[in-house]
C-alpha cells in the first residue's frame, strides 16, 4: 500500500468482492456459484447479503442484512415505496457497519474471500450515500474488488453494450476500485465479441455505425473514453449456470488485490 497510517494494520486477506450488476444479469446465480465453488476448493469463503428486499437466497449467508433489518417494516413505518425501502434498510444498516468489519477483522485469519451480494436494483447500491459509506468501510480495511456480472446475450448489441460499459466505468471511477467484469452467461452466448471491441475500438465503432438508431459522433466520443476504461480492468467469461470460468475469475480477483495492495 501506499503506506496511510490509517490502515497501518492493513492485511492482504480477506479480499473482499463485491457483487453488482443491472438486475437480471445474474448477480445471485453468480453468489451461488462463487460460494459453490470456494466449498469445493477448500477456499475459505464468507458470505454477505445486502439485498434487504429479497425473499429466498439459494445460498447461505454468514451475513446477512435481513437478520437486522426488516424491509417490510421499514416500508410501513416510513411510508416508502419497494426502493425506498430498500434505500432506507440500507441506510440504517450502514450505521452499524463498524460491527460488520470487526467481525470479518476477528475472523480475517480464516478467511480468503467476503462475498458481498448487493440489491437488485444496481443504483441503489452504487448510487447512495449508504453504499459509499460501506464500500468505503471496507476498502479502507481490506482489499476490495468490484466485480461487475454482465448479461452477456443481452449485450451483443453494440449500444446496449456501450451503455453497460459506461455504468460500469462510472463505477470503477467512483469508486476508484479494481473492477472485474465478469461477462456471465457464456453457456447462451460466447463473450468473444466483447473481447474483440474492447481491443478494437474502431472494430467497436464500426458496430455502432452499423447500428443507424444513435449518433454515431457521440458513439466515436464514447468508445475513446471506454478504450481508456478497458486498460484499467479485468475480464472474464463465467456462467453462473455451468460453472465455466470460475478459476478465471479467482484470478482476476486475486490479480486486482495484488494492485490493491501496490496502489492504496
Ligand atoms: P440478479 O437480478 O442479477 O440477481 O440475477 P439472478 O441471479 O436472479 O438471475 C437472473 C436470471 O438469469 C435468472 O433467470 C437466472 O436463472 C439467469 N441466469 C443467471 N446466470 C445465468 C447463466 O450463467 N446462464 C444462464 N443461461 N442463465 C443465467
Ligand atoms: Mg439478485
Amino acid at each position: 500500500g501506499s503506506g496511510q497510517a490509517a490502515v497501518s494494520n492493513f492485511k492482504r486477506k480477506p479480499v473482499i468482492v463485491i457483487v453488482v450488476g443491472m438486475a437480471g444479469s445474474g448477480k445471485t446465480t453468480f453468489m451461488h456459484r462463487l460460494v459453490s465453488h470456494t466449498h469445493e476448493s477448500n477456499i475459505r469463503g464468507y458470505v454477505m447479503n445486502l439485498d434487504p428486499a429479497v425473499i429466498t437466497l439459494p445460498f447461505g449467508a454468514n451475513i446477512d442484512i435481513r437478520d437486522t433489518v426488516r424491509y417490510k417494516e421499514v416500508m410501513k413505518q416510513f411510508n416508502l415505496g419497494p426502493n425506498g425501502g430498500i434505500l432506507t434498510s440500507l441506510n440504517l444498516f450502514a450505521t452499524k457497519f463498524d460491527e460488520v468489519i470487526s467481525v470479518i477483522e476477528k475472523r480475517a485469519d480464516q478467511l480468503d474471500y467476503v462475498l458481498v451480494d448487493t440489491p437488485g436494483q444496481i443504483e441503489i447500491f452504487t448510487w447512495s450515500a449508504s453504499g459509499a459509506i460501506i464500500t468505503e468501510a471496507f476498502a479502507s480495511t481490506f482489499p476490495t474488488v468490484i466485480a461487475y456480472v454482465v448479461d452477456t446475450p443481452r449485450s451483443a448489441s453494440p449500444v446496449t453494450f456501450m451503455s453497460n460499459m459506461l455504468y460500469a466505468c462510472s463505477i470503477l471511477y467512483k469508486t476508484r476500485l479494481p473492477l472485474v467484469l465478469a461477462f456471465n452467461k457464456i453457456d447462451v452466448a460466447q463473450h468473444q465479441f466483447a473481447l474483440e471491441w474492447m481491443e478494437d475500438f474502431e472494430t467497436f465503432q464500426a458496430a455502432v455505425n452499423a447500428d443507424s438508431s444513435y449518433s454515431s459522433n457521440l458513439a466515436q466520443s464514447l468508445s475513446l473514453v471506454l478504450d481508456e476504461f478497458y486498460k484499467n480492468l479485468r475480464s472474464v467469461g463465467v456462467s453462473a449456470v455451468t460453472g465455466a470460468g470460475m478459476k478465471d475469475f479467482f484470478n482476476a480477483i486475486e490479480a486486482s488485490a495484488d494492485e490493491y495492495m501496490e496502489t492504496y
